[in-house]
C-alpha cells in the first residue's frame, strides 16, 4: 500500500540528532518525503510503503535523549516525491517545541578528546548531537546555528561537512566546532595543588574551584565568599573516586553519570581525606562528576577532588559574562580560566538525591531546566512568578508548563535583577505573551511585588496550595487527595503564618482540615534564623524580655509552621540555637539521628504540641540519648500524618513542601501510609521546596479562570 503521511511531533524533538535520525530511517525504508524542525517541534511527510514500519521504529529507535510529548498524523494524497531531504526550519506556529537542557559530554567525544590522531585532541569544546550545551547557548526557536550564541564562530570547512552530513554524529549538532574554527580557552590549565582558587567559565556560569582536600584553602574560599557554613559541593575526577569518599549505591551512580550530571547527596564514606569546611555538620557529600569536556581536562590536570561552587559572593546570582566575573569575582579568585563562547543564560549546577529509591531534584538548574511539566488540564496564558526564596518562574502553554531554571532567593538587586532577566527570557524565548500573573499571596515578596507592576491581571495563590498543585500535577493525581504541606514560612488564608497544614483538596479546591496548634513567633524573621526564640515561646522558658513580648504578642506572628517546630526542637536538643542557612537546624536534628531506628514516638495528639515538647523536656532531664529523642520526634510527625489521612480517608496522598526534603521524614511517612493501603506521591523532577512553587500557581490558575 502507497500512502503519504504527515507527522508532528512535539516535545525535545530538537538538537537531540532526530532529523538526521529519520533521514536514516526513511531511506532505509525506501520512502520518500522530508523532515524540519518548526517551532512547535518536527514535522515529517513520509510516503511509501512501509510507513507503518516508520512510525513503529520513530517510536522504539529514536535517539537517546529525545521526549516525544504528542504525535499528530494525518493522511496527505501521495504526490509521487522521490528521495527524502533534510528542509530548512519554518519559522512559522506557536513555540511549543521543548528546548533541550544541557547534556553532559558523550563517551564518543570523550574518546576523540582524549585521540592524539583526532583533529579535536584536548580540545574543550568538542560536542555532538548527543551531548554538550543546548538552553545556555540558544538565544530564540527554532534550534539552528544562527540562533545560539555559536552564531559568531564561521564553521571551517571540515566543521562545515560534519554539519552537513547526515551519516555524520555532528549532522547540525548547533554548536559543532573545532580548534580551528571554535571558541579557545584564554589560557593554559592551571595546577590547583597550592590551594589557589580558580574562577572557571564552565556551562552555565562561573565556578570557583578550590583543592578540597586542603582545609586552610577552603576556609579562605569560605571567608572571601561570605559563605559561612552552607556546603560546598566537589567535583570528584571518576567514580571510583566517589565510591572511595562516599557510600554509593547503583541508583546513585546512575544519576551521577546520567546526562544532567548533577551534584548528587551521598552520605560519606567516613575515609578521611576531604576538608572538614567543605560540609561541616552535613550528614551529605554533595557530589558530581565532570560533564563539561573543559572539566574533564580540568580535572585530568587535577586529579583529585575540587570544590565546585557557583561562581558569586553569597547569596547573588551566577555570574556569566567574561567581564562581569572578572569584577564580580576579583575578591575571591587568584586565577580566571575564561573563553568566548557566550553564556545565554546562567544556570546553576542541579541538585539531586535518591528519595524512595527514585530521582528527587532539590534544585532544578542545568540538566533540568527548562524542559516542560505535562499537566492534565490545559491551562490559561499565564506567567507564574514563584516563591520569594529558591524562585523559579514558570510559563503555561496549553498542557505544558515550561519552569527557568534556579533564580535563588530575591533578596539583593542583582537576585531581582536576575529574576526579571529570566521571566522576560523564558517568554522571549517560547514568543509568549501572557494574559495574566499567578504569584504568592504574601505581599512583600519581591515576586508579587513585581506581578502586581507589571500591568497584568494577577492571580495570587496560596502558598502551600501551590505546593499541593505542584505534587499533584507532576504526580498527575486526578482524584480528590490529602495534600500534606510541610515547610518553614507562607502566609495563610487566615493572615497567620502556616506551615504544617492538610488540605483535602478535590477539583482545585482546598479545605483545611488539620495543622499543628498555632504558636508565637517572637521577632517574627528573628524567629526564623534563631530557632531558641520559637523554643522559649513553646516552653514559656528563656530570657524575660522574651516572654514579655510574646505576652503581649509584639511582633509575634502566630504560626502553624513545621519548620519552626523543627528549629525549636533543635534548639531545646542543643542541636542548633540557630540557623545560618534555610533549614539547617532541621538538617542537623535529622543527622543526629545517625540512623538510629526506632518505632517509639512522642505524643501529638491533634498536632498539639504541648504533651510533645514536655515528653522531650523529660528525656532530656533524664539524659536519653539524642539520637533516639530525635527519632521520637520525627515519629510523632509521621505518626500525626498517618492519624489524619486515616481519617480523612481519600487514597491519594501528597507529601510537599520544604519539610519534605527531610529523608527520614519522607521515607517513614511514605512507608506508613503506603502499608495502609495509601498511594504515596512524592516529588521528583520539581523540587518540595519553593523551588517548585511557580508550577503549582501555573496549575492553580485554572481556578481563577
Ligand atoms: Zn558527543
Ligand atoms: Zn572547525
Ligand atoms: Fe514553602
Amino acid at each position: 500500500m502507497h500512502n503519504r503521511l504527515r507527522i508532528t511531533l512535539t516535545g525535545a524533538v530538537q538538537g537531540v540528532g532526530f532529523r538526521p535520525f529519520v533521514y536514516r530511517l526513511a531511506v532505509e525504508l525506501g520512502l520518500s518525503g522530508w523532515v524540519a524542525n518548526s517551532p512547535a517541534g518536527l514535522t515529517i511527510e513520509i510516503e511509501g510503503e512501509l510507513t507503518e514500519k516508520f512510525l513503529e521504529r520513530l517510536e522504539t529507535e529514536k535517539p537517546p535523549h529525545a521526549v516525544i510529548l504528542t504525535r499528530e498524523i494525518s493522511v496527505l494524497a501521495p504526490t509521487g516525491q522521490q528521495g527524502f531531504a533534510i528542509r530548512d526550519s519554518g519559522n512559522s506556529g506557536e513555540t511549543t517545541t521543548a528546548v533541550l537542557p544541557d547534556l553532559a559530554v558523550c563517551s564518543a567525544c570523550l574518546a576523540e578528546m582524549f585521540d592524539p590522531s583526532d583533529r579535536r585532541y584536548r580540545y574543550p569544546f568538542i560536542n555532538c548531537t548527543l551531548c554538550g550545551p543546548r538552553y545556555t547557548v540558544i538565544l530564540d526557536l527554532p534550534y539552528d546555528r544562527p540562533n545560539t550564541t555559536m552564531r559568531t564562530f564561521a564553521m571551517c570547512p571540515e566543521c562545515r561537512r560534519e554539519y552537513e552530513d547526515p551519516r555524520d554524529r555532528r549532522f547540525h549538532a548547533q554548536p559543532i566546532a573545532c580548534p580551528k574554527c571554535g571558541p579557545k580557552l584564554s589560557s593554559e590549565i592551571p595546577l590547583l595543588t597550592g590551594g589557589q582558587i580558580l574562577a572557571l567559565k564552565g556551562i552555565g556560569g562561573f565556578q570557583l574551584l578550590v583543592d578540597a582536600r586542603n582545609e586552610e584553602a577552603v576556609r579562605r574560599l569560605r571567608r572571601l565568599k561570605g559563605r559561612e557554613e552552607k556546603p560546598f559541593a566537589l567535583m570528584m575526577p571518576d567514580v571510583e573516586t566517589v565510591r572511595r569518599y562516599c557510600r554509593l549505591s547503583e541508583a546513585e551512580e546512575r544519576l551521577l553519570r546520567s546526562p544532567a550530571a548533577p551534584i548528587v547527596l551521598l552520605r560519606p564514606s567516613g575515609i578521611p581525606g576531604i576538608a572538614p569546611s567543605v560540609a561541616k555538620n552535613s550528614p551529605y557529600l554533595g557530589v558530581m562528576l565532570p560533564y563539561s569536556p573543559l572539566h574533564h581536562l580540568v580535572m585530568e590536570k587535577n586529579p583529585f577532588p575540587l570544590v565546585a561552587t557557583s561562581g558569586n559572593r553569597s547569596d547573588e546570582p551566577i555570574a556569566t559574562g567574561n567581564t562581569e566575573a572578572l569584577e564580580r569575582l576579583c575578591g575571591i579568585a587568584d586565577g580566571f580560566l575564561l573563553h568566548d563562547r557566550p553564556i545565554a543564560r546562567p544556570c546553576d549546577d542541579s541538585v539531586v538525591r535518591l528519595s524512595r529509591g527514585r530521582e528527587l531534584v532539590l534544585r532544578r538548574a542545568r540538566g533540568y531546566a527548562p524542559l516542560p511539566v505535562r499537566v492534565p488540564q490545559p491551562l490559561p496564558p499565564v506567567l507564574a512568578v514563584g516563591a520569594h526564596l529558591k524562585n523559579t518562574v514558570a510559563i503555561a502553554i496549553g498542557n505544558q508548563v515550561f519552569i527557568s531554571q534556579h533564580i535563588g532567593d530575591l533578596d539583593t538587586l542583582e537576585a531581582r535583577e536576575a529574576f526579571e532577566r529570566a521571566i522576560s527570557d523564558l517568554c522571549s524565548l517560547y514568543h509568549f505573551r501572557p494574559e495574566a500573573v499567578a504569584c504568592d499571596l504574601h505581599p512583600d515578596y519581591a515576586s508579587t511585588i513585581w506581578a502586581r507592576q507589571s500591568g497584568l491581571p494577577v492571580i495570587p495563590v496560596q502558598h502551600h496550595y501551590a505546593h499541593a498543585a505542584a505534587c499533584a500535577a507532576e504526580n498527575d493525581v486526578r482524584d480528590a487527595y490529602l495534600a500534606v504541606c510541610w515547610d518553614g514560612t507562607g502566609l495563610g488564608l487566615d493572615d497567620t503564618i502556616w506551615g504544617s497544614e492538610f488540605f483535602l483538596a478535590e477539583n482545585g479546591r482546598f479545605e483545611r482540615v488539620a495543622h499543628l496548634r498555632p504558636f508565637r513567633l517572637p521577632g517574627g524573621d528573628a524567629a526564623v534564623r534563631e530557632g531558641w526564640r520559637v523554643a522559649a515561646a513553646l516552653t514559656g522558658e528563656g530570657p524575660a524580655p522574651l516572654l514579655r513580648m510574646i505576652e503581649a504578642g509584639l511582633n509575634a506572628p502566630w504560626t502553624t509552621s513545621a519548620g519552626r517546630l523543627f528549629d525549636a526542637v533543635a534548639a531545646l536538643c542543643g542541636v542548633a540555637r540557630e540557623s545560618r542557612f534555610e533549614g539547617q537546624a532541621a538538617m542537623l536534628l535529622e543527622a543526629s539521628m545517625a540512623g538510629r531506628r526506632t518505632e517509639a514516638s512522642y505524643p501529638l495528639p491533634d498536632g498539639d504540641w504541648r504533651p510533645l515538647l514536655d515528653a522531650i523536656r523529660n528525656d532530656l532531664r533524664v539524659g536519653a540519648p539524642l539520637s533516639e529523642i530525635a527519632a521520637r520526634f520525627h515519629n510523632a510527625l509521621t505518626d500525626w500524618i498517618l492519624e489524619v489521612a486515616t481519617r480523612v480517608r481519600v487514597r491519594d496522598v501528597v507529601l510537599s513542601g520544604g519539610c519534605f526534603q527531610n529523608a527520614y521524614l519522607t521515607e517513614r511517612a511514605a512507608a506508613l501510609l503506603e502499608s495502609r493501603g495509601f498511594r504515596v506521591h512524592t516529588h521528583q523532577r520539581v523540587p518540595p521546596n519553593d523551588g517548585g512553587i511557580s508550577l503549582g500557581q501555573a496549575v492553580m490558575s485554572l481556578q481563577a479562570q
